[in-house]
C-alpha cells in the first residue's frame, strides 16, 4: 500500500458546491491513489510527506469540452503535446465533446462507430501526461440505428458528441436518437450557437430545447453566441446542465454567469475549453474561466472552481472531481500568484489573477511540480 501525506494545507477548496471550503490548516492523507481522511491540523506521518506550506488545495480541474483526436496530437492546430500543456494549467481530466478533428473523418454510421470506440479505448490505454481523456463520443450521423446504441453502450462508450458536427443537423433529426442514447445510459452534448467550423451547423435555442441533450454546450457560443435573451430560456425551460467556454462570447459568458448567479442556478453550470479548435490550444483556459466567472460575476473563488469540478464530476458521473473522502487523489496546489494583490488563492482568484500552481497530482502520482505555464505561486511546496 502506497501512502502520501500533503500536511500544512492553508485552505481546501471542496470542488463540492453545497459546501465548496475547509479552512486550514489541514492535513489530507492519500492511500493507493485515494483520499483516505481529510483533518484539521496535524495527523501523523507517512511513507512520504508534502509539506503544502499553507498553499490552498483544491481539486485537478475537469476540461468539460476538448476535441482531441488521439494521443497528445491535435491536427486542428498542427501541435503535439496541448495534453501536456493542459495538465500545467491544472487540468487533470478532460471531456471529449467529438474526435471531430480526425484527418479525413469518414460520415457514414459505421465509421462514426468505430472512430468513437477507437477513441475511447486508445485514450484508456494512453494517458498523455497521466491525465484522463474520457474520450469516444459518437458523433450522429445519419443511418444510426437504435441498436447502434446499444451495442456502443455495451462496449462502455458513454458520450454521444456535439450535435451539430455530424450529418444530423437538426433537432427532428436528432430527437430520437437522444432518447436511444440516453436510454442506454449515455450522456448527449449538442453545439449551441452560430456554425464553428466549415461543415458543421447553426443550433438555436429551440432546438436545444427540442433535442433535450444532457449538455447545452458552449451556452456563450462555440464561438458565435445566440443572443442572452434567448440563452437565458435554454436554462428556465430545460433541465440541461448549461456550459461556458473560454473559446465563445466573453460578453455573453459574462451575461450568462450573472444571471446563473443571480437566479441561484450556479449548480448547473459548468466549464470548458472547446480547444483544440479554431481558436486555438489554451493551457490556461479554464483557469481562466473560473477566474472570470469569480471576477467578473461575482462569485466566491470557492464556488467558481466547483464549477470546473465537483459539478462536472456530477453531470459526467465521474470518479475524480471532489477532495473528499474515498474520492481519486486528483489534486493541485495553487497560491497567489507572485506579486498579486492577493494573499492567497481565494483573494487572487476574486480579484481576476490566475492562481500560480505548485503541485499538479493525478490518482496519487505528481505529474508536474512549479507549473511552467501558470505564473509562479508565491508560495511553494517542500517535496
Ligand atoms: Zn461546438
Amino acid at each position: 500500500m502506497s501512502e502520501l501525506l500533503i500536511k500544512n494545507i492553508g485552505s481546501v477548496f471542496t470542488g463540492d458546491i453545497q459546501d465548496p471550503i475547509v479552512e486550514g490548516p489541514v492535513s489530507v492523507l492519500v492511500k493507493d491513489g485515494r483520499i483516505a481522511s481529510i483533518t484539521k491540523g496535524d495527523c501523523g506521518g507517512a511513507e512520504k510527506v508534502i509539506d503544502a506550506s499553507l498553499m490552498t488545495l483544491a481539486p485537478g480541474l475537469i476540461d468539460s469540452h476538448t476535441h482531441p483526436v488521439f494521443g497528445d496530437f491535435t491536427p486542428r492546430q498542427n501541435m503535439i503535446g496541448f495534453i501536456d500543456s493542459s495538465l500545467h494549467g491544472g487540468v487533470t481530466s478532460m471531456i471529449s465533446a467529438g474526435e471531430v478533428h480526425l484527418p479525413g473523418r469518414p460520415k457514414d454510421p459505421k465509421s462514426a462507430k468505430a472512430l468513437a470506440l477507437l477513441a475511447k479505448r486508445c485514450f484508456e490505454n494512453a494517458r498523455p501526461s497521466g491525465v484522463k481523456v474520457h474520450a469516444g463520443a459518437l458523433i450522429l450521423e445519419k443511418g444510426l440505428k437504435e441498436d447502434d446504441f446499444r451495442e456502443l453502450s455495451e462496449d462502455g462508450v458513454s458520450l454521444v458528441g456535439e450535435i451539430g458536427l455530424g450529418s444530423v443537423k437538426t433537432a427532428s433529426e436528432a430527437k430520437e436518437m437522444v432518447v436511444w442514447a440516453k436510454k442506454y445510459g449515455m450522456k448527449v452534448l449538442m453545439h449551441v450557437g452560430g456554425t464553428s467550423i466549415p461543415g458543421s451547423s447553426t443550433v438555436t435555442c429551440e432546438d436545444v430545447l427540442e433535442a433535450n441533450p444532457t449538455v447545452a454546450c458552449h451556452l456563450n457560443g462555440g464561438p458565435t453566441c445566440i443572443p442572452p435573451k434567448e440563452a437565458f430560456k435554454v436554462v428556465e425551460k430545460s433541465d440541461c446542465a448549461i456550459e461556458l467556454v473560454h473559446c465563445g462570447n466573453m460578453l455573453a459568458a459574462f451575461e450568462i454567469g450573472k444571471f446563473l448567479k443571480e437566479t441561484k442556478r450556479l449548480s448547473r453550470l459548468i466549464l470548458g475549453n472547446d480547444a483544440p479548435s479554431g481558436t486555438g490550444v489554451i493551457p490556461l483556459g479554464i483557469w481562466r474561466m473560473v477566474t472570470f466567472v469569480s471576477g467578473m460575476c461575482g462569485v466566491s473563488a470557492e464556488t467558481a472552481i466547483c464549477l470546473a469540478t465537483g459539478n462536472t464530476k456530477k453531470v459526467f458521473g465521474l470518479d475524480e472531481g471532489m477532495v473528499k473522502k474515498g474520492a481519486s487523489a486528483d489534486l493541485q496546489l495553487i497560491d497567489a500568484p507572485m506579486g498579486s494583490e492577493g494573499k492567497n488563492a481565494k483573494e487572487a482568484i476574486e480579484k481576476g489573477d490566475i492562481p500560480g500552481i505548485g503541485m499538479v497530482m493525478i490518482e496519487g502520482a505528481v505529474k508536474a511540480q512549479i507549473s511552467r505555464n501558470t505564473p509562479p505561486p508565491a508560495r511553494k511546496p517542500i517535496f
